[in-house]
């Protein structure tokens, strides 16, 4: 759950401003807000806002063409808006992805944070979540609810798990390039930096022992599923080796 008091209150002040919804929408709270939205020039950024003269306008670069993404970077700028004084925001590698894999600045990890937690609220999120381990159908239906990525919803639900066993790992290739997981504590020297399989020979689902030992003890459910290409997301549950 998100404990950032600024977080927490900016969202509560949207969910005010558009309560009711079937889904959270971004589109809707910008029109009541009075914030023109401008989507269809290519931008160096993923996206602006701009406060000038008493006019509001968040700008969304036209080369973002993926309906969550481009929901996640409006909800993103209107973030800025409610938390940050600022007139004039320029913000690159927008994403729920970006918070645990980019250092970067409170501003920009509080406007995703918002972003998230607007578009996928946690209890929402929470009520659907199984009492057992998360398995990839699971995640694909909340993305399925919520209109959202599978991977910003794989990053949630891994976050809220019940059982608090999953790391979700996402390789390109063999080479990893984030991860989450429920295991509290667990530090990225004891995820493998390079995949210990071959994902491509690999069954969907499988049970394996001693593949991922530095993560979990004994035997791991392990679920691969191809994203595009060779990017592979990879959950995983267990029994977790606590590292403290
Ligand atoms: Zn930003």
């Amino acid at each position: 759950m998100i404990n950032n008091p600024s977080v927490l209150h900016a969202v509560e002040i949207a969910n005010s401003i558009v309560p009711n919804e079937d889904l959270p929408d971004p589109y809707k709270l910008c029109a009541e807000l009075q914030i023109d939205l401008v989507t269809n020039k290519s931008l160096k950024k993923d996206g602006y806002l701009v406060c000038c003269n008493g006019n509001k306008m968040i700008f969304v670069s036209a080369t973002i063409t993926n309906k969550s993404r481009k929901k996640f970077v409006i909800s993103h700028e209107i973030g800025h808006f409610f938390m940050h004084g600022e007139s004039l925001y320029g913000c690159t590698n927008v994403s729920d992805i970006s918070n645990i894999t980019i250092n970067s600045s409170r501003q920009e990890h509080e406007a995703n944070l918002f972003a998230s937690e607007f578009l996928l609220p946690s209890l929402s999120v929470k009520n659907i979540l199984p009492n057992r381990d998360l398995c990839i159908d699971d995640i694909k239906m909340i993305a399925h609810i919520f209109k959202m990525s599978f991977t910003s919803c794989a990053i949630k639900a891994v976050a809220l798990s019940n059982t608090e066993e999953e790391t979700v790992l996402y390789y390109e290739g063999r080479i990893l390039k984030w991860y989450a997981s429920a295991i509290r504590g667990l530090k990225k020297v004891f995820v493998p930096n390079r995949c210990p399989i071959n994902l491509m020979a690999q069954q969907p689902v499988c049970c394996c022992t001693g593949v991922w030992e530095s993560m979990y003890t004994g035997t791991v459910r392990q679920e691969i599923i191809n994203i595009y290409g060779n990017q592979w997301l990879v959950l995983l549950s267990g029994t977790p080796k606590y590292h403290y």
